[in-house]
């Protein structure tokens, strides 16, 4: 059986704006043909062994035909691959989607078409304009505005002239003269609102906005770079009132966010939800070592009063090794455990266990002043942890009573660092860059060339205290400083520090 080819359409731009549907597709194709996309986490879909296919236009290289495409996409089916065709919006509205269907037809292809939101709604949306609204525009209208001089039929200018409804313009940004003017000489009031908008759900989305009679020269002294989308109605007015997305507290802003591989995912989130866009460049990796000796303690668990967690990685790789040993939370039973911070105790409950202390301040010194008092000679601790941590929390119990310390990992500078947001770090495009940990401020330092001045010019945002002091030891300005050490804590930070920028 031939399978089914899928023509799903991504939405306008945002990940999040893509269908279920379409992400179930996406994640279970062998070939994946795309055109430019807004963000790879579309690719990032796609199950490892997936062919991906670029179909897109690209600086100086044209595009793969059309003709040529269809017959791609057919051949890729009829070979046995389950093909997934993603475009841009939906796939229907100025996509060629009904091209590629009706070649599909021909060749005898199943084929099912996975809708999108069209950028032609969702763009006007998240600058604040509904398409249609009671008392404005009763209908809409969606034109290319693309029609080669000469080659193509020009739109009928009188007809969409007299339209009350909202009229919207896709592919049109590099004809908004000729847009405007068709409109304007048909006798469309000059006083009309107008937009443009660039990059619409995009964390770099940018709108124009004035009468039909100033737009285009608006945008000759403002440009703004393509995608963009053209609307010209009474609805355009209400965006002073109804625009959302570039109100959000961390609009505009862009945030490195450094932590280790697959451990950046909830800062990312959080900032991006914020408005921020956030740029992942995992400067360390967690390697977790192989220590034959914990075999034998987990064995005598019991004979531990305490188990003092300093990190959520010490957390999550000693549970795998506990598991991984046959055993389960109940070898815990009759232990206390201490956990450093938030993240450290999540851990623990997602595995059905609740910390007996949690210290005020997430640090080994906060563990010290809770843990001290309560520790006697009778007691006797297991102290997973990290290589580098600081020991000086295993010395001082270890005055009071016998400690057990395990090496469970070690921090590496990462060596597949992000170029790319390295890259913007260095040009000084980074508005905050998240440190959390000295070791990653360490790894930052060596991949950087000229890393005093770089990082002296980057508003830094550590996680607490000892990170602080690393950087004021590498002779950087003071950061600034999470109040709780938590990586909450540093995205609050950074909405403090911008809302004193702004009423400044
Ligand atoms: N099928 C797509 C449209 C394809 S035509 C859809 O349904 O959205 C390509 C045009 O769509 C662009 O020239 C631009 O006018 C518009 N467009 C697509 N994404 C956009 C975005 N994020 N911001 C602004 N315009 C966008």
């Amino acid at each position: 059986m031939i399978p089914t080819v899928y023509l799903v359409g991504a939405g306008p731009g945002d990940f999040e704006l893509m269908t279920l549907k379409g992400k179930r597709c996406i994640q279970q194709a062998d070939v994946l043909i795309y055109d430019r996309l807004a963000s790879d986490a579309f690719l990032q879909l796609a199950k490892p062994g997936c062919r991906l296919i670029y179909a897109g236009k690209q600086a100086g290289n044209h595009a793969i035909p059309q003709e040529e495409l269809n017959q791609l996409i057919a051949r890729e089916a009829l070979a046995g691959h389950r093909v997934v065709r993603l475009k841009g919006g939906d796939p229907y509205v100025f996509g060629r989607g009904g091209e590629e269907a009706l070649c599909l037809r021909q060749y005898g292809v199943p084929f099912e078409v996975v809708p999108g939101v069209t950028s032609a709604i969702a763009g006007l949306c998240y600058a604040g304009i509904p398409i249609t609204q009671r008392d404005y525009a009763a209908s809409f209208h969606v034109i290319t505005g693309h029609a080669k001089e000469g080659v193509e039929r020009e739109p009928d200018w009188q007809l969409l002239a007299r339209q009350e409804g909202t009229l919207v313009f896709l592919m049109g940004l590099g004809h908004l003269d000729q847009i405007a003017g068709g409109l304007l000489a048909a006798g469309k009031d000059p006083a009309t609102p107008a937009a443009v908008i660039s990059n619409a759900s995009l964390y770099n989305q940018q709108v124009r906005t004035a009468p039909l009679g100033e737009i285009a020269r608006e945008v000759t002294q403002n440009p703004v770079p393509s995608p963009a989308i053209i609307v010209v109605g009474q609805v355009v007015s209400l965006r002073e009132q109804l625009s959302f997305f570039e109100r959000r507290p961390l609009f505009g802003k862009t945030v490195g966010v450094t932590r280790g591989r697959g451990q950046n995912q909830q800062l990312l989130e959080q900032l991006e939800s914020l408005g921020a866009r956030g740029v992942s460049m995992p400067m360390i990796s967690i390697v977790p070592q192989p220590a034959p000796e914990l075999e034998g303690k987990l064995k005598h668990l019991g004979d531990y009063s305490w188990l003092v967690l300093t990190s959520q990685n010490a957390a999550q790789i000693f549970f795998e090794r506990l598991f991984a040993s046959g055993r389960d939370s109940r070898a815990l039973g009759g232990v206390k455990i201490c956990a450093i911070g938030a993240a450290t105790a999540g851990e623990l409950e997602k595995r059905g266990l609740t910390p007996d202390c949690v210290p005020p301040a997430f640090s080994s010194q906060g563990i010290w002043q809770v843990l001290g008092p309560m520790l006697t000679s009778q007691d006797r601790v297991l102290l997973p942890r990290g290589k580098k941590t600081v020991s000086r929390l295993a010395q001082r119990m270890g005055e009071i009573c016998p400690v057990d310390e395990v090496i469970l990992y070690e921090t590496q500078p990462e060596k597949q660092a992000n170029r790319e947001g390295l890259a913007l770090l260095a040009e000084g495009k980074l508005d905050y860059l998240t440190v959390s940990s000295p070791s990653i401020l360490t790894s930052l330092w060596n991949q950087l060339e000229n890393p005093g001045a770089v990082l002296s010019s980057t508003r830094l945002v550590t996680i607490g205290p000892v990170t602080t002091q690393a950087v004021l030891d590498a002779g950087l300005p003071q950061p600034l400083e999470a109040h709780v050490s938590t990586q909450e804590g540093m995205v609050q930070a950074i909405l403090e520090d911008c809302k004193r920028q702004s009423q400044q």
